[in-house]
């Protein structure tokens, strides 16, 4: 299975950042970035206190006043997946391996807001693949997670922008990407019991083809 270590994480990062500072164009671009994040976070902060008047609160009452901000913040910080590529993440971390075993990441931790409802879900993501020359750190493969489930999602679609991920980042033989979570959209209006978890999968290449490569991986997976 899988070995790669995790400090890797933060490297290439930092690298970027330390190039980045040097050059004084790419610090233009990020005080122009900053102005128009505070534009956009002052305009979501109004919208929230919009919203808690037209819901009857008192929006001058103490425990309210930094709400709208707060949750302007919030709402920034859940939905930040739309600024970060796939590409941002991987550049750097693929690297060339003869290892042609399957790799499991099994429990990936993810925290989504469904679409519909603007309600979260969460639960954990079990990811493989059958790899063709290329692999990556296995923290990139929670950094993908990340990157989809920070934005607005329904589980299908957030199941299968991983699997492409990966898909076109490493070129593997074969991609299996299961998604088990809880929407709290449907637990707190009473249509789903806090313990039962909807099961998303999507399977390309072996894993689709093969049963065998199948059920090698729902079985490492799915065992509870
Ligand atoms: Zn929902």
């Amino acid at each position: 299975m899988e070995y790669q270590n995790a400090s890797e994480m933060n490297g290439g990062v930092d690298r970027n950042l330390n190039a980045c500072k040097l050059n004084s164009l790419c610090r233009e671009k990020k005080d122009f970035k900053d102005t128009v994040d505070a534009k956009k976070l002052s305009h979501i902060e109004k919208a929230y206190t919009a919203i808690l008047s037209e819901l009857g609160e008192d929006v001058d009452r103490e425990g309210l006043l930094r709400t709208p901000l707060r949750a302007a913040k919030a709402m920034q910080f859940l939905t930040k997946g739309y600024k970060e590529t796939t590409q941002d993440v991987l550049n750097d971390a693929i690297f060339d391996e003869n290892h042609e075993e399957i790799v499991i990441v099994k429990d990936i931790e993810l925290f989504s807001l469904c679409e519909h409802h603007l309600v979260p879900f969460f639960g954990k993501a079990h990811i493989a693949y059958l790899p063709n020359k290329k692999v990556v750190g296995l923290s990139k493969l929670a950094r993908i997670v990340e990157i989809y489930s920070r934005r607005l999602q329904v589980q299908e679609r957030l199941t299968k922008q991983i699997a492409s991920a990966i898909s076109e980042a490493l070129e593997p033989a074969g991609v299996a990407v299961v998604v088990e979570a809880v929407h709290m959209c449907m637990v707190m209006r009473g249509v789903q019991k806090i313990n039962a978890s909807t099961v998303t999968s999507v399977m390309l290449g072996r894993f689709h083809d093969d049963p065998t490569a199948r059920k090698e991986f729902l079985s490492l997976t799915m065992r509870k």
